[in-house]
């Protein structure tokens, strides 16, 4: 056992944590979790934080519920995992076919992988070589927006906007054209005129529909997203929409593109997959696209690319017990939920004056600080006040927060 503190010291001296500056990580009193129950997680000590950032947005349902631990352990009497280069498994041919069922996409086929990033990955080169297999030449590049964020590989930190000290990185990032971010009103108009502008070079667009999440939860209005969609059918550009964050009823609807009217050519999903519990992620593909790869058996038509734990069996058989429990009374919980959670945000913390603003869609949702000056790291005090009180909160990246243009965007 030990107390929290030996843990930490422990953790500290062998463990390297992603987004976390090492040098100070146990001074910001990180928490050490043992074990979880429902909603919320136990540390070393015994001591009971409500996980309210979902475990960085994975958890869906809770921790421990018991259909899930179960579909892990039956599926444990059968496979844990085979290879998806070349050969099937049983468990996942039914999620893929479950997924088929729900997702916005025509005529959708899955490839899957492990990581939210991969997924993007996936589709950026699909989109590429999409274009290749047609025989059309210069559609290479990317219209992504400001402000977002799609992961942090090469590819996926490239269409991604920067900011979160990743700065260091942009000689490795590929080109891409910039729309704004959801904090300028116009952001998807100005994007369907760039799509006009780029069509020629375009191989895709690629967005986060209806909630930039890391970005510090940005909002765009369900309604804007037609004139960018009917602007890529004019053009004939692909549509990537990731939702690796937004789906699984996160913003009150199983995936946000619904809401927006959008049915992308590449859907990306990761993080709620599972419900939270085993890495999983998944590039659907529309049936025109996947057509576009058809041709003879090791010829370059082919999509050589894929993971070795892609489709994992273990993740697969949680992932699709998991979309059964997401019924429309779950998701009208959610929308009920996130009404509830919007009136008493607006009526106790929207007042307060270090509060700049707060966005909520469904159970997507931050509080805008807004501090006197920079440098006062107020997202960090706030959050470690709230551990203090047993609720587990995180700060959002302080780069897009803090600019000028971020303020005031109720
Ligand atoms: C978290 C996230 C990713 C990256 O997913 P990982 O599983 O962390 O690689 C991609 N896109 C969006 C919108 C995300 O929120």
């Amino acid at each position: 056992m030990g107390s929290a503190d030996e843990w930490v010291r422990r953790d500290a001296a062998v463990v390297w944590h992603g987004f976390t500056q090492m040098a100070c990580y146990a001074d910001n009193t990180p928490l050490v979790i043992e074990r979880a129950e429902g909603h919320e997680l136990i540390d070393v000590e015994g001591r009971r934080y409500l996980d309210a950032i979902s475990s960085l947005w994975v958890t869906t349902l809770g921790h421990r519920v018991p259909e899930l631990d179960q579909a892990v352990r039956d599926q444990l009497d059968r496979v844990a995992h085979t290879t998806m280069l070349g050969h099937g498994n049983r468990v996942v041919v039914e999620l893929a076919e479950a997924l088929a069922g729900v997702v916005p996409v025509d005529g959708p086929h899955l490839l899957f992988a492990s990581d939210g990033a991969a997924a993007v990955e996936q589709a950026l080169k699909i989109a590429f070589q999409y274009w290749a297999n047609r025989g059309v030449e210069g559609r290479t590049a990317y219209l992504a927006l400001g402000h977002a964020y799609h992961g942090d590989t090469i590819g996926s930190l490239s269409v991604g906007a920067g900011g979160f000290g990743t700065d260091l990185f942009d000689p490795l990032r590929f080109p891409v054209v910039r729309a704004p971010g959801y904090d300028d009103p116009r952001a998807l108009e100005v994007a369907a005129g760039l799509v006009g502008d780029h069509a020629d070079r375009l191989a895709a667009v690629v967005l986060e529909p209806l909630v930039q999440g890391a970005a510090g939860m940005l909002l765009a209005p369900p309604d804007g997203y037609a004139t960018l969609a009917e602007a890529c059918r004019r053009h004939d550009v692909l549509l990537v929409c990731d939702e690796v964050a937004t789906g699984f009823g996160r913003t009150g609807t199983l995936f946000a593109s619904e809401q927006c009217g959008l049915r992308p050519d590449l859907l990306c999903l990761g993080k709620g997959i599972t419900g939270g519990y085993l890495p999983l992620s998944a590039t659907v593909a529309s049936q025109r696209v996947f057509e576009a790869f058809l041709g003879p058996d090791l010829s370059e038509r082919t999509f050589y690319h894929g993971h070795s734990y892609g489709g994992n069996a273990l993740a697969a058989a949680v992932a699709l017990r998991h979309l059964g429990l997401l019924t429309p009374d779950v998701l009208a919980g959610v929308r009920a939920r996130s009404r509830e959670l919007h009136e008493l945000l607006d009526e106790r913390v929207a007042p307060l004056p270090a509060v700049a603003d707060v966005r909520l869609r469904g159970l997507m949702g931050g509080v805008e600080l807004d501090p006197p000056r920079d440098g006062l790291r107020w997202g960090r005090r706030v959050c470690a006040a709230a551990v203090r009180r047993g609720v587990l909160l995180r700060p959002s990246a302080t780069s897009s927060c803090s600019s000028p243009a971020h303020r005031h965007v109720r």
